[in-house]
């Protein structure tokens, strides 16, 4: 027979049959070799030596049947002594696998039929020990679990961020992939043990090609992720810095608002009330001219409602700096000016803002930025889900 044809027949790829051992009616036993451009991949390394060839070793598998006869393959593997450690190994096959003399075809054709029978009866149909059935069945076992941990989908740029959901206060971690702004993975909770599940998920080789992860600045994502993604930077996204300053903002107009209910000043009331909260948290520059008159109106008459737009206007100067040195110089200088405001909300801010200082500076290496607006359709369709009661998947 032709042993380009059977070669073809075969379908192994870079393996070209170059004899037929023997042929019954039963059985087939065909020798086939490598391509010599197929290189050897170093079973214990994973690398190709150029040096250190020790010789070739045969291994015996069976393969699917053809037609009526069962096939043997004789492979030639290639042993090389491993310039890592100095010991000899074979070459590594991807259509084999450690421990068992079939190829991996077989295997998943073994691993079929045991789906939908018993052990005994699959090796009756293939006329295999059912111990040789077992193992083979376990070893596509353990390949699936092991696929199944790393399924978790793992990415190189990351946004982590916390959504409430239902009422009082349940959060959801949230994993996005920003450049595919794809939530990938989520799970109930805040804490870093809810975070160490992703990185856990995806593994210690995954943990370590992530380049950068943008965080809404919660220390316990921080904490987590520098555990396990070593490489990865850190970014306290633009999105949740101004976020933070809003919500310092918000806060001085309540306490503005409950003062003046106290005080009943009612002509503040009006201008403190929350119908009017969106104006406080709007880009000065998107402000219609009558909300522009109300806003000047009511920073002429409370001060610290004044001071905290100040202080938000000039926190913006941060991020028109040019580069990280004058940003960090702009963004000093504004702690040092919010620290004196006395607004409770400010100098909070200023203790959070000078520990995550490193972090809002690596905006200025990688302006990533949260998918939360553009993830938003996202997330919805996954609480949705989640809501139904699927499982994440
Ligand atoms: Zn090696």
């Amino acid at each position: 027979m032709d042993l380009n044809t059977l070669t073809k027949l075969l379908n192994i790829a870079d393996y070209k049959v170059v004899e037929i051992i023997s042929m019954t009616d039963e059985e087939i036993h065909l020798r086939i070799e490598p391509y010599k451009k197929k290189e050897a991949v170093c079973s214990g390394c994973g690398e190709i030596h150029k040096e250190g060839y020790l010789g070739e070793t045969e291994v015996v598998v069976e393969d699917l049947p053809m037609g009526e006869r069962r096939v043997y393959l004789h492979i030639k593997k290639r042993r090389y002594i491993c310039s890592k450690d100095g010991k000899s190994y074979v070459e590594k096959i991807d259509w084999l696998r450690k421990g068992i003399r079939v190829t991996y075809r077989f295997a998943r054709h073994v691993n079929r039929l045991t789906a939908i029978t018993t052990n005994q009866e699959a090796g009756w149909y293939l006329g295999l020990d059912d111990e040789v059935i077992y193992r083979i069945d376990k070893k596509m076992l353990e390949e699936q679990a092991k696929e199944k941990l790393t399924s978790i989908p793992s990415a190189i740029h990351l946004s982590i961020d916390e959504v409430s959901y239902l009422k009082y206060h349940r959060y959801l971690t949230n994993v996005i992939d920003t450049d595919r702004k794809l939530v990938i993975w989520n799970e109930k909770g805040r804490k870093s043990e809810v975070l160490n599940k992703y990185y856990e998920g995806i593994g210690e080789e995954n943990c370590k090609k992530i380049d950068s992860v943008a965080i809404d600045g919660a220390k316990h994502y921080i904490s987590s992720t520098n555990k396990y993604a070593v490489n990865a930077l850190i970014v306290f996204d633009k999105f949740h810095v101004i976020q933070k300053l809003n919500q310092a903002v918000d806060r001085v107009r309540k306490d503005e608002l409950g003062r003046a209910r106290k005080e009943e000043n009612y002509e503040l009331i009006e201008l403190t009330n929350c119908k009017q909260r969106f104006i406080l948290l709007k880009n000065k520059k998107n402000l219609s001219e009558k909300q522009q008159e109300y806003l000047e109106k009511l920073c002429q008459i409370n001060e610290p409602i004044y001071k905290a737009m100040l202080l938000k206007e000039s926190f913006l100067e941060v991020y028109s700096c040019k580069d990280e040195k004058s940003a960090e110089e702009c963004l000093k200088s504004w702690i040092s000016q919010a620290f004196k405001s006395s607004l409770t909300p400010f100098i909070e801010l200023t203790y959070k803002f000078t520990e995550k200082m490193r972090y809002i500076l690596n905006w200025f290496r990688k302006k990533i930025s949260s998918a939360i607006s553009e993830g938003f359709n996202n997330k919805i369709k996954r609480l949705k889900r989640m809501a139904y009661g699927y499982k994440s998947d």
